[in-house]
């Protein structure tokens, strides 16, 4: 049995019954115990609840009865997103204990379609951080070489579709998250336009320009999953309520015509040797199947990492105020306390870079400081958003390197946090705009590192854009991953 299939081969050889759903989770269970000692990708494994589902799916097979899309296939959650019964600690010390009450939007879309949630996988503590290693829970480690970071916050999701521990996963992108691991695991990554997906469920860390996102092993997986996850939420004001898209109709529709920008602030200065020689490869490739590529130069992207975490810290010491061991948090009592001394105890729950992220926020938003930082944030903000606005008068997608490095050891960074921030320079500018961006994996460095390319598309052009993804996806002949 083929553990490594996509999600829509699995789909289809359920369907037909050429797989039993039950032997697909054992044996992945099986895997996940197999190769959790080298990469630690999950903070809970489901496996009894997974198996019972599984037989439950293989007889409602058996006997023709109606079925969700998913067919059983086993998904696993970034553990900073809802799903009821099961712990959502955010890798944090503070939410150790809580058991989420209810399931995330996209949760319980995917459990109507009979996904298996096989478990909940690492994070970077509430989701603050590009590889993982600021998880209360221990490091995820990269696949394609456990010396290696995954890429973060979403590592888990990452590590655990690229070992072969789950079909797909959904991971939360803010500044990154889904697009850093999708990239240095190789594995596909969409971070969809602001509004397109529910956050009802997913904890908050800078909502306004946070979303879900799917990653999986190919670009027709995370269509066929942005076909489930996709669409307006009562819950969730910020959802859109577009009509709603079939991403899987059109996606081989080819690029022929279409016009690329190459974004020159995010392949010049800075750039690894052989993630720009990549990019370059992608390029031709692409202008080889009919593309025409162009230059444009976006001048507000130099600002971006500043704008980016001035505004995610300010959002996050806002958000992370409610921790405050009383309705949430890490309960020992109040006796005996002063106010202060209680806060301060309680507060000293949270890792260091969540520290250093409400702090920073607090300054930022302080009443003498707000107009110099945070404004002008705000500012920067609105440049980028309007640069990417002509940008796309002229151009259908953009195109850059999604990670300006390749992966790099664990420990390598952890003390320079400028080091660390500096490394989202290609992702940010998509959350600070709202529009949608994916990682495709597309080569493997000479020291055997995944290199993947960023594709960006106007807001609500997902379609398009996984057009595009797929013509790349295509071009390219990837090992398998050495695990
Ligand atoms: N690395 C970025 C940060 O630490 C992005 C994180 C994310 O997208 N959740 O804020």
């Amino acid at each position: 049995m083929n553990l490594g299939i996509s999600a829509t081969e699995f789909v289809s050889q359920a369907k037909e019954g050429a797989i039993s759903v039950e032997e697909f989770i054992a044996k992945t269970l099986e895997r996940i115990k197999q190769v959790e000692d080298k990469v630690h990708a999950f903070i809970t494994v489901d496996s009894q609840n997974a198996l019972a589902k599984a037989k439950d799916i293989d007889k409602k097979i058996r006997s023709k009865e109606k079925i969700g899309s998913c067919f059983g296939m086993p998904v696993s959650i970034k553990d900073n997103i809802c799903a009821a019964g099961l712990k959502t600690t955010c890798a944090s010390k503070m939410l150790e204990n809580f058991v989420a009450p209810y399931d995330a939007t996209v949760i319980s879309r995917l459990k109507n379609e009979d996904a298996i949630i096989i478990g909940k996988v690492n994070l970077d503590e509430f989701a603050m951080g590009s590889t993982t290693e600021f998880s209360y829970f221990g490091t995820s480690r990269n696949p394609w070489n456990p010396q290696y970071v995954p890429g973060g916050s979403s590592g888990g999701s990452g590590v655990s579709v690229s070992a072969l521990e789950c079909v797909a996963s959904l991971g939360s992108d803010t500044g990154g998250s889904v697009r850093s691991p999708a990239s240095f695991c190789s594995v596909v990554g969409l971070k969809p336009t602001y509004g397109l997906i529910s956050r009802y469920g997913l904890v908050s860390y800078a909502n306004s320009i946070e979303q879900i996102g799917p990653m999986a092993r190919t670009v027709e997986d995370v269509a066929f999953l942005l076909n489930i996850i996709s669409g307006h939420d009562s819950h969730d004001n910020t959802t859109i309520n577009n009509p709603q898209v079939d991403y899987l109709k059109d996606l081989k529709s080819g690029i022929s015509g279409k016009k690329i920008g190459i974004i020159s602030q995010m392949i010049g200065e800075g750039i690894d040797k052989e993630v720009a020689s990549a990019t370059n490869m992608a390029i031709s490739k692409l202008q080889d199947l009919g593309a025409e590529c162009i230059p444009i130069s976006l001048d507000a992207v130099e600002h971006s990492v500043a704008a980016y975490y001035t505004i995610a810290s300010a959002e996050a010491s806002s958000n992370l105020s409610r921790y405050d061991n009383l309705r949430y948090g890490f309960n020992f009592g109040t006796e005996g306390y002063e106010f202060k001394a209680y806060v301060a105890k309680a507060r000293s729950n949270f890792g260091p870079e969540v520290t250093r992220r409400m702090l920073l926020g607090a300054y930022v938003l302080s009443a003498g400081y707000y107009g110099k930082y945070y404004l002008k944030a705000q500012k920067v903000r609105a440049m980028i958003k309007a640069q990417l606005d002509e940008a796309f008068k002229k151009v259908d997608f953009l195109i850059s390197p999604t990670m300006p490095i390749l992966p790099f050891k664990i420990g390598e960074k952890i003390d320079d946090p400028l080091k660390l921030y500096l490394t989202d320079i290609n992702t940010v500018t998509a959350n600070l705009s709202g529009i949608p961006a994916i990682s495709v994996p597309f080569a493997i460095s000479s020291s055997g590192l995944p290199i993947g390319i960023q594709l960006f598309a106007n807001s609500f052009e997902e379609n398009k854009l996984l057009q595009a993804a797929y013509v790349l996806q295509e071009t390219t002949d990837l090992p398998e991953v050495p695990l």
